[in-house]
């Protein structure tokens, strides 16, 4: 199983780290041991800066290799919500040295995940979705303001990589990311439903 990210996909948040707005998709992998389903979240001792970014994730339930994009749908059904842990003090770092962001991003425990649900119950094209950070919301995304679809990242990613069943998409942030503290509770919801749920030491 992998873990297949994509950073830069909502324009707001792209622009409050002051990064361009890509003209292709930025992609980015987690390894398998930084998948974190049910647990707690503990924070690194190697980062004093480690970031929530609330991101819609796909599990792919079909693989296949060059996706077209009018297909791409029939190659997920079930949907979540995830928490990309990034260590921003080292990202920014790695980032300025045009370093890869493995070590910032795919760390374990990296990639929260919450229960998922059959696309059917939601409307993929114009979905909110929202964080809470001990009771306070702190971000707010639709999916109708993601500059690459689900569908497109899809068939991006998989001119590259072979999908293969249980594959994990990270499918970006929108504005508002920010630091963890020990005692905070992260809680993501679709719609009015929660559908994650962790505590942060
Ligand atoms: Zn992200």
């Amino acid at each position: 199983m992998k873990i297949i990210c994509i950073g830069r996909n909502y324009k707001e948040h792209a622009q409050e780290l002051g990064n361009e707005i890509p003209e292709s998709p930025v992609i980015f992998l987690k390894p398998e041991t930084a998948l974190l389903k049910g647990r707690d979240f503990y924070i690194p001792e190697f980062s004093k800066n480690i970031h929530y970014e609330l991101e819609i994730v796909i599990k792919i339930s079909k693989g296949g290799k060059y996706i077209l994009k009018e297909n791409a749908s029939k190659h997920f059904e079930e949907i979540s919500l995830g928490i990309d842990f990034t260590a921003r003090d080292l990202q920014d770092h790695l980032k300025s040295k045009g370093l890869p962001w493995e070590l910032s991003k795919g760390f374990d425990g990296a990639a929260g995940v919450g229960s998922f649900f059959s696309k059917e119950n939601f409307n993929l094209k114009a979905l909110n979705f929202s964080l809470e950070l001990s009771e306070k919301t702190v971000q707010k995304g639709n999916t109708r303001d993601m500059i690459f679809s689900f569908e497109e990242i899809i068939a991006f990613v998989s001119q590259y990589f072979t999908l293969k069943t249980g594959d994990l998409l990270f499918t970006g942030t929108p504005k508002g990311v920010g630091k963890v503290s020990e005692r905070d509770i992260l809680k993501g919801y679709i719609e009015k439903e929660k559908i994650i749920d962790i505590k942060i030491h």
